[in-house]
């Protein structure tokens, strides 16, 4: 198993058979983690970027059979921000330190690409030293442009899977992979910083499954991976499922940060949900970037994609400054910087 660690190290990749083989073992954990962690130091030392979260809307068309707030939900409270909520979430942020803001939402209808532009330029005209990343799901790309067009610089859009007929038992008939998946070429092709992913341990997820997911990230060469344990939710159809696991979470983290050494890989939310410190191990395992939320409290519940949400009572204040204390905790520290990509070649080997 060392061996296969070591060349992951040294060359960044590692044939199936090998992936699957580590995938599945136990008792190298640790000396994957420590790889992978100094990979992570070496580019990004001991700094730790921030992200402020603000969840616009819990309003969506679609119905993944995943997430808590699809549309045939009816016990979801939904709700959405408007732009002067947006502003004010900006405001406090800007003023704890944070330089980069997170406009995610479900797929609402009422956020007409007009909305969208004139909220994006607004945010980037009172600040223009932050960066802008929207995760609004699946658009097209002209709406893609245009939000870039107004100033966007980021945009996260997980492809969720990368197996279309694992992506048929997560998602119903209207969704389609290739769309997806074309989304994230076009955020690329357009020159977004794109982000993209995919949740662990989902109902019907192989180890096969994650590396086809290894596999596109390659294809894609996306500036950040956004992956976190599946969390069943109790008002969708996959409430009866196992909650992915932190072992499997905090390998495919240290997988991803040998193969992909300068991507921007968060620890999730969703991994300090399933447990108290999944966050920190996240960081000790490779990963560089937290997402506190700064979205209100009132409406911090509502965005309820999955069971036991952490974070839903605090201040975007308590959040930043628990997470800053959880950080210096193992070593590392919170920075005031918009954190970019750093962009590497092929061939510069670690
Ligand atoms: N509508 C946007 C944002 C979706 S929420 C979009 O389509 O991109 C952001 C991410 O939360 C999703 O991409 C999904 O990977 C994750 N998510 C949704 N339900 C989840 C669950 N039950 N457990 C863990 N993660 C979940």
């Amino acid at each position: 198993m060392k061996k296969i660690i070591d060349k992951l190290f040294c060359t960044r990749d590692a044939d199936d058979v090998e992936l699957k083989e580590l995938i599945e073992s136990s008792g190298y954990d640790n000396y994957l983690y420590e790889q992978a962690e100094s990979i992570r130091k070496k580019y990004y030392g001991t700094d730790v970027y921030i992200r402020g979260l603000i969840e616009i809307s819990n309003y969506c068309k679609n119905n993944c059979y995943y997430c808590g707030i699809r549309a045939s939900n009816i016990n979801a409270d939904r709700y959405r921000l408007s732009k002067d909520d947006i502003l004010s979430c900006c405001k406090s942020g800007y003023q704890l330190g944070f330089r980069t803001f997170v406009m995610q939402g479900g797929e609402d209808n009422y956020f007409t690409d007009e909305i969208i532009c004139d909220i994006v330029s607004s945010i980037k005209s009172m600040y223009p030293d932050c960066a802008v990343t929207l995760s609004l799901g699946e658009k097209s790309y002209e709406s893609y442009l245009a939000y870039y067009n107004a100033g966007a610089d980021r945009y996260l859009l997980r492809h969720e899977t990368a197996n279309d007929d694992h992506y048929r038992k997560l998602h119903p008939e209207n969704l389609h992979p290739e769309n997806r998946k074309k989304c994230l070429f076009d955020l690329n092709r357009i020159g977004y910083q794109t982000g993209s992913g995919f949740m662990v341990g989902s109902p019907f997820q192989t180890t096969e499954n994650l590396i086809e997911d290894i596999r596109f990230l390659q294809e894609l060469q996306p500036a950040m991976i956004g992956i976190g344990p599946f969390i069943s939710h109790k008002d969708t159809p996959f409430k009866q499922y196992t909650n992915g696991s932190l072992e499997l979470c905090l390998k495919m983290l240290s997988i991803l940060r040998l193969i992909f050494p300068t991507v921007l890989l968060p620890a999730t939310t969703a991994l300090g949900t399933i447990s108290d410190n999944g966050r920190e191990l996240g960081i000790k395992a490779g990963a560089n970037v937290v997402m506190p939320n700064l979205s209100p409290v009132k409406y911090r519940k509502l965005y309820e994609i999955y069971d036991n949400k952490i974070c839903t009572g605090e201040e975007a204040a308590e959040c930043k400054f628990c997470l800053q204390k959880r950080m210096s905790s193992i070593g590392y520290n919170i920075v005031v910087s918009r954190g970019d990509f750093i962009k590497t070649t092929t061939t510069n080997f670690n």
